[in-house]
């Protein structure tokens, strides 16, 4: 049939549930759901995954990976319609969606549900569950019209989940002008002073997103579930509290990045490096262990020409040696790029400058690695607890300063850097610069070998010892994997369980 043509090692009756995944094409999204796709075709259900070409090229390896060791998996091409929306050639890469055409953007994603909706009421097997990225407010439809449930899929933690849903649903901003003032978050027993600017959901402060983001809330409202790259022995008691204040069942699932455990996998996740992991290796081999500071601020942040020359000079102030991902680097004109050079010259051997996509998994788990700026994108934060490394909490805008909080005020693995005010991708006018002194401040103090670091680091280390113990047999994440399979398999009445 169809479907299962090429998915070797599985007969077609052992396959009781068939999800099909619908991610958001941007990598912190995709990266999360396709490694929850593997987990699940792990426990023995088929996924499906529906990407546009461009996000394709970036996860093919990793599927044919897991296919060839007989993982039942597949990929489900959906090209968007770009003219329809005005969209220049090559928009189905939202790095190359101009700004000011993000709404139309978003339209064309929504434009997949009736293409989406055509082939798989034809698809063999039927689905038994669509998995939505909890940006798809559309898919609510979609699962209607094809009478299957759907869950969502969230791409940030319990904590900042339900922070989220209390200042909105408690109105905690009620009367308050200024976007940057702090307010105690409602309904959590700890206590958490947020500016509206920070705690918000992103696309509230997008200013003609208004009725996007009602629907998006309409949609997790009537989901049959929700699923969280997180796990249960890390933050109880905000699973526990979202999953009572949406009324919902949630599933934790993660930490969704264990599930690779080779290098070829590893070096793979998410795209294409531009360093190979052997020459990353070997020079992280030559480090002596803890001792190397790695910083990235994740797959979509334009750091600012300015942000960038502090950082540089904090970095290298710290006297540590450090790995740094600098993103965007033709964008930054002639003189930071001189800057870098000069930069790479006077740390060689100290400082290893990536221009590109790091292989970040596997440099996270290399035993030198002692500690990770980085901007609390929650994937990043999941991976730090994974590697057991403390962070500096550097959050640049949407949930991330919620990641932060927990990172430095729950779990105590992190330290703050120092910043108020969310920087809004490439749509903020106005920069503040964290200074180099910052930065070098920041550095010294997640690395320091006193009581206070040592501290930090332990809590670390045994976070990630819980988190390890999550996904393996007996762990809770691997129970509610299980469970998930269990959940949404065929039931001969129904085609589907509900
Ligand atoms: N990532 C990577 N190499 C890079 C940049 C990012 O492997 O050079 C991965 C990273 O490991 C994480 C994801 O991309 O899994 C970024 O997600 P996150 O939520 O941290 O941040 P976002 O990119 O969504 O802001």
């Amino acid at each position: 049939t169809k479907g299962l043509a090429n998915i070797r090692g599985t007969a077609r009756d052992d396959i009781k549930a068939h999800f099909v995944f619908i991610p958001l094409m941007l990598q912190g999204h995709l990266i999360p759901a396709v490694d929850t796709a593997l987990l699940l075709a792990s426990h023995g259900a088929l996924t499906s995954i529906v990407v546009t070409p461009s996000y394709t090229e970036r996860v093919h390896w990793t599927i044919d990976f897991a296919k060839k060791s007989g993982l039942p998996l597949r990929l489900m091409e959906f090209p968007l319609d770009l003219a329809a929306e005005g969209l220049p050639d090559g928009a189905d890469d939202v790095d190359k969606v101009p700004p000011h055409l993000i709404a139309n953007y978003f339209r064309a994603l929504a434009n997949l549900r009736e293409p989406l909706e055509r082939h798989l009421r034809f698809d063999e097997p039927y689905p038994t569950c669509v998995v939505a990225d909890i940006c798809h407010p559309w898919v609510k439809e979609l699962a209607a019209k094809l009478e299957v449930p759907r869950l969502s899929f969230s791409g940030t933690c319990a904590f900042s989940l339900l922070c989220q849903h209390n200042v909105e649903r408690f109105n905690a901003y009620d009367g308050i002008a200024d976007d940057h003032e702090l307010v105690v978050v409602p309904g959590l027993e700890k206590k958490f002073e947020l500016s509206r600017a920070q705690s918000l959901i992103f696309f509230r402060l997008m200013p003609g997103f208004e009725k996007f983001t009602d629907e998006l809330e309409q949609a997790v409202v009537k989901a049959d579930g929700l699923l969280v790259n997180s796990f249960q022995e890390m933050e109880p008691q905000y699973v526990a509290g979202y999953a009572e204040a949406r009324r919902m069942k949630v599933w934790t699932v993660g930490p969704v990045s264990l599930f690779h455990q080779s290098t070829t996998t590893l070096s793979l996740r998410g795209n294409t490096a531009a360093i190979g992991a052997d020459v990353c290796q070997h020079w992280l081999d030559g480090k002596v262990a803890n001792s190397v500071v790695y910083v990235s601020f994740g797959s979509i942040q334009y750091v600012e020409p300015k942000q960038v020359v502090e950082l540089g000079l904090g970095l290298e102030a710290s006297g540590h040696p450090f790995i740094w991902v600098v993103k965007n680097a033709d964008l930054l004109g002639e003189e930071v790029k001189e800057f870098l050079r000069e930069l790479e010259t006077r740390v060689a051997g100290h400082g290893l400058l990536i221009m590109g996509w790091a292989p970040q998994v596997l440099i996270l788990s290399h035993a030198a690695v002692g500690s990770f700026v980085t901007h609390c994108g929650w994937n990043s934060t999941m991976e730090a607890i994974v590697a057991g490394l403390p962070v500096v909490a550097w959050p640049h805008f949407s949930e991330q300063f919620l990641n932060a909080k927990l990172a430095v005020e729950v779990l105590g693995i992190g330290v703050d850097v120092g910043v108020t005010e969310p920087v809004m991708l490439r749509y903020d006018q106005k920069v503040i610069v964290i200074p180099r002194e910052m930065v070098e401040k920041a550095v010294r103090s997640i690395m320091d070998r006193g009581d206070e670091g040592e501290e930090r680091r332990r809590r670390a280390r045994a976070l990630a010892a819980k988190a390890r113990a999550a996904v393996v047999e007996g762990g809770s994440s691997h129970a509610n994997l299980q469970d998930l399979v269990n959940h949404f398999q065929r039931s001969p009445a129904r085609g589907a369980a509900a």
